[in-house]
C-alpha cells in the first residue's frame, strides 16, 4: 500500500499481507523433513518435487520451494527463480512419462482459491480430454476505465515493490511517522519515502523536470558543477536508494556546487551541523512555501551520500552511506 501525501512525500511500507498469515505446520513440512513419506521425483537445493497423494489424472505432480511460505506472493526472488527454472524441467518429465501433450499448471492461493494445504505448491497436471480437472471459467468482459484504473494501481505497486529492493536499508533510519493531515502510514515494518515534489530557493519544481524515472516515479534533478564540470544530476526520488543518471563524471569525494537547475540559483545553505570534514549541506524544499521545516538535506560531497528528509522540522528519514 502506499499513501500520497499531500506536501511531496510518499510514505509506503512493505512488505504485502498476507491473505491469512498462517505458519501451522503442514503435510508438505513433514513431506520436506522426511516425517511423511512421498514419491520424490525431483529435488534440488531450492525445490521438491513428488506425486499428489490422491491424482487428478496420472503424472499428477506437486513442486514446492524448500523456502517456506503459504502462498505465491510471500516468496522471495530465490525460490521464485528456483521455482521458475525447475518447473518446465519438472514439466517436461511429466510429459515424457505419460506420454501427454496437454497439461495445466495450477497454483491455489487462499481457501476461497480452493487451497487446502498452505504451503506454498505448483500441481502439473496431465490432460487427456474430459478428465479429472473441471474448470469453470465465468468470463466477463474488460471495460477500458477498470483497465486503465487496474493497470495505473499495478504498475505502481510494482514499481514501489521493484524499488523496495534497491533500497539500502543498512544505512537508512526511516522514523515511523505519526498520522498527520499531509502523511498517513500504515502499520509495517519497512518504510519507503518518495519525493513527489521538491523545490528550488525561487519555488521551481524539480522532480519531475526531466523525463527520466526510477522505478516509474520521476527523478529529482539538480544542476551540480564540479572540477571544471557543469551539468544535470538525475537523483532517485526514494530515499536511501543511491542510484543517479549523470553525463558528469566526477570522482568520489569531489565539492561541488549544487545548483537550481532552472534558475541557475545556488540551493540554499542548510542549518546542520559538518559531519564530514570536508561537506556543506544544502537543502531543496518540499512544499511551496518554500520552508525549511519540509525539505531534503544534501551534502555537497560527490558519492557522500548523507542526506535527510525533514517534515514538520522533525528528521523523517536519514540516510548515512
Ligand atoms: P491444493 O488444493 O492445496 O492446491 O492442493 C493440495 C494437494 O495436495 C491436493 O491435490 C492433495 O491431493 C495433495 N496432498 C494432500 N496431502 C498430501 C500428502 O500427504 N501427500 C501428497 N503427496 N499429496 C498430498
Amino acid at each position: 500500500m502506499c499513501l500520497q501525501g499531500i506536501r511531496g512525500l510518499r510514505v509506503a511500507h512493505w512488505p504485502g499481507r498476507g491473505i491469512v498469515r498462517r505458519m501451522e505446520t503442514t503435510v508438505f513440512d513433514k513431506i520436506l523433513s522426511g516425517e511423511l513419506p512421498c514419491y520424490r521425483v525431483y529435488e534440488d537445493e531450492y525445490v521438491l518435487a513428488f506425486l499428489d497423494i490422491n491424482p487428478l489424472a496420472e503424472g499428477h505432480t506437486l513442486v514446492i520451494p524448500k523456502e517456506r511460505a503459504s502462498y505465491l506472493h510471500e516468496l522471495s526472488d530465490g525460490a521464485a527463480s528456483a521455482l521458475g527454472k525447475a518447473l518446465p524441467r519438472i514439466t517436461r518429465a511429466v510429459m515424457h512419462a505419460t506420454g501427454c501433450t496437454a497439461y495445466n499448471v495450477l497454483q491455489n492461493n487462499g481457501a476461497v482459491a480452493h487451497q487446502a494445504v498452505f504451503y506454498v505448491h505448483f500441481h502439473i497436471i496431465p490432460r487427456r480430454g474430459d478428465d479429472g480437472l473441471g474448470v469453470q471459467w465465468n468470463a466477463g468482459t474488460l471495460t477500458d476505465a477498470a483497465a486503465k484504473k487496474t493497470q495505473s494501481l499495478m504498475q505502481k505497486a510494482l514499481a514501489q515493490a521493484s524499488v523496495a529492493g534497491k533500497i539500502d536499508r543498512e544505512h537508512l533510519h526511516a522514523e515511523r511517522v505519526a498520522s498527520g493531515s499531509h502523511i498517513r502510514v500504515v502499520d509495517s515494518p519497512e518504510v519507503i519515502v518518495q519525493l513527489t515534489q521538491a523545490f528550488g530557493p525561487r519555488g521551481d519544481n524539480l522532480v519531475g523536470l526531466s523525463d527520466i524515472a526510477f522505478d516509474g516515479a520521476p527523478a529529482l534533478t539538480l544542476r551540480v558543477v564540479a572540477d571544471g564540470q557543469d551539468g544535470l544530476v538525475h537523483l532517485s526520488p526514494f530515499h536511501g536508494d543511491a542510484r543517479k543518471i549523470t553525463d558528469l563524471q566526477l570522482e568520489e569525494g569531489a565539492k561541488c556546487q549544487l545548483l537550481c537547475p532552472v534558475s541557475g540559483d545556488p540551493l540554499p545553505r542548510a542549518q546542520i551541523s559538518d559531519e564530514h570534514a570536508s561537506a556543506d549541506y544544502y537543502e531543496v524544499y518540499l512544499t511551496r512555501k518554500l520552508s525549511r521545516g519540509e525539505s531534503v538535506i544534501l551534502s555537497d560531497i560527490w558519492g557522500h551520500h548523507h542526506s535527510r528528509v525533514l517534515d514538520n522540522f522533525e528528521v523523517l528519514s536519514t540516510f548515512e552511506a
